[in-house]
């Protein structure tokens, strides 16, 4: 036994060491030191889990809309007032800065329990009037034990995007948090418990993707897989759950085009754009990582951005002045590194950034990449093809929207894109030739919980957000009533 904290699973209402016994380490990235265990569960976890929930199921599926929505709320008010120690358990468990902890990643998951307790209430289904025939409607009922799959760049914000819409339309649910950011998971587990769900109704299996996530995927109990993490996972989850005729919704991986006219608002570019490509240190997969600026004012951009961008404070995730954190794993930092290699000899110049950054004092072994930009690649070359998913941007210049349209749509990835032009009409006849699931025009990472979320191509398969996720989340049955 350690004497560091053993984070435990959450089934049934209870908490309960993996019947393993075995633990695996969880690390802080900013410091490369260990700061607590995780359980290394396997399929026995997930079948308990999922007895669990099975056993919760009628009692929360028959439960009124205002009551399922109430327990909800509690929820999210319980996340509000531990709010701070929310985020800082966050950034230490990520590495991200703590000031982007508390403004984005913890109020989100907020606002997630919240939307979806508001929208579970005004939830209704279709109806289809035949003239002189008769009338179908659409019964939408909840699926039953679903599965809720979470990646480690957003660690809370992504996991109750997919947990809060399924448990209002009315299932139980078994989730495996990414076992390189497991603690705020841990966290709204013991909010379940303070609150008083009832047992069951949402259970966490902590572990390894390969043992406890696939081992869901596989349970022929679990009805839907709700997915976000890298396409290879995805593909792999498809390839396991789809001849078993599972619901499937997969938010993947991305290499997401920044397109830059020259009659762009500059000042709220250029600022937008060192957010959208460094925020988290790049790791949030709607960052912009290939950046195209239309020939004219392409010198001048280089000229301002490569200063803005060697000014980001790398520092402590802790220090409220830190805009650019530690990258989420020793194993993640060292893949990040070697796409600079690839870059380099791939003949990219690097303006900036570009290496590792050693910290004095308590990171001296913390895992920090310096903001890095690259130019003189060519729009094919695997560096601006392959997602490296951290705080690397390439820069290109272009001539003419036929040729930045084909840089953009060259990748398998279409998850988002962003352009930047105050002519309208060419605003709208980009958007409508992207191949991307989202478009930005003049912002980054605008969000409204309404609107459809998820990517083309390589990038997924389904839509999350607003009624796409209620509708994910049931199951539509045609009821045809004949005069
Ligand atoms: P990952 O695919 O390695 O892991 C994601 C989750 O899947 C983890 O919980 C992991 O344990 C689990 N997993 C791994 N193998 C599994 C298997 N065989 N069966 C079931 N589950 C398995 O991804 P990651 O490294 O945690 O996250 C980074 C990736 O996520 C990037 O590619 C990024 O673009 C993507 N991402 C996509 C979105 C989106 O909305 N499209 C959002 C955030 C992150």
């Amino acid at each position: 036994m350690n004497h560091l904290h053993n984070i435990p699973n959450y089934t049934g209402g209870k908490f309960i060491a993996p019947n393993s016994g075995q633990y695996l380490e969880n690390f802080e990235p900013a410091t490369g030191q260990i700061y607590s265990y995780i359980p290394d569960s396997d399929e026995n976890d997930v079948n308990q889990a999922v007895l669990a929930a099975q056993k919760a199921f009628p009692m929360w599926s028959s439960m009124s809309n205002e009551d399922r929505s109430a327990w909800m709320i509690k929820i999210a008010d319980k996340i509000e007032e531990r709010l701070e120690e929310f985020a800082a358990a966050e950034s230490k468990d990520n590495g991200k800065p703590i000031t982007l902890a508390a403004s984005m990643d913890i109020p989100r998951a907020i606002s997630n329990f919240k939307f979806f307790a508001h929208a579970l209430t005004q939830f209704s289904s279709e109806s289809h009037y035949m003239q002189g025939v008769g009338v179908n409607y659409t019964l939408r009922q909840p699926l039953g034990v679903v599965g809720c799959i979470s990646p480690w760049n957003l660690p809370l914000y992504l996991l109750t995007w997919k947990i809060a819409p399924a448990l209002a339309a009315g299932n139980t649910v078994v989730c495996k948090p990414s076992e390189v950011t497991p603690y705020t998971a841990y966290l709204l587990s013991e909010i379940c418990q303070e609150i008083g769900l009832p047992e069951g109704v949402l259970n966490f299996v902590h572990g390894l993707g390969p043992k406890v996530g696939e081992a869901m995927c596989v349970h022929s109990d679990i009805v839907a897989i709700s997915f976000t993490g890298g396409t290879a996972t995805g593909k792999r989850i498809a390839s396991v759950a789809a001849p078993m005729f599972k619901k499937l919704s997969l938010e993947l991986g991305g290499k997401n085009p920044n397109i830059i006219f020259s009659d762009c608002n500059y000042d709220e570019m250029i600022s937008s754009t060192v957010r959208s490509s460094f925020s988290n240190q790049g790791q949030i997969c709607l960052c912009g990582s290939r950046i195209f600026v239309e020939r004219s004012i392409y010198k001048k951009f280089k000229t301002d951005f490569v200063e803005k961008v060697s000014k980001l404070h790398v520092g402590d995730p802790k220090d409220e002045k830190t805009k650019t954190g530690a990258v989420v794993s020793e194993a993640h930092m060292n893949k990040v590194l070697s796409y600079i290699e690839l870059a380099k000899s791939e003949g990219g110049q690097i303006l900036s950034g570009g290496h590792r950054v050693l910290l004095a004092g308590r990171c001296a072994n913390g895992w920090f990449i310096s903001p890095t930009v690259i130019e003189g690649l060519s729009f094919d070359c695997r560096t601006n093809q392959e997602e490296i998913f951290g705080p690397v941007v390439t820069i290109t210049p272009f001539d003419t929207e036929e040729e930045v349209l084909m840089f953009a749509n060259s990748t398998q990835y279409g998850l988002s894109a962003t352009i930047w032009t105050e002519n309208l009409s060419r605003a709208h006849r980009m958007a409508e030739k992207l191949h991307s699931g989202i478009v930005w025009i003049n912002c980054w990472l605008v969000r409204d919980l309404r609107t459809p979320f998820g990517g083309v191509k390589a990038s997924g398969v389904g839509r999350e957000g607003g009624m796409e996720a209620l509708h994910f989340f049931t199951e539509a049955k045609n009821v045809c009533i004949k005069y």
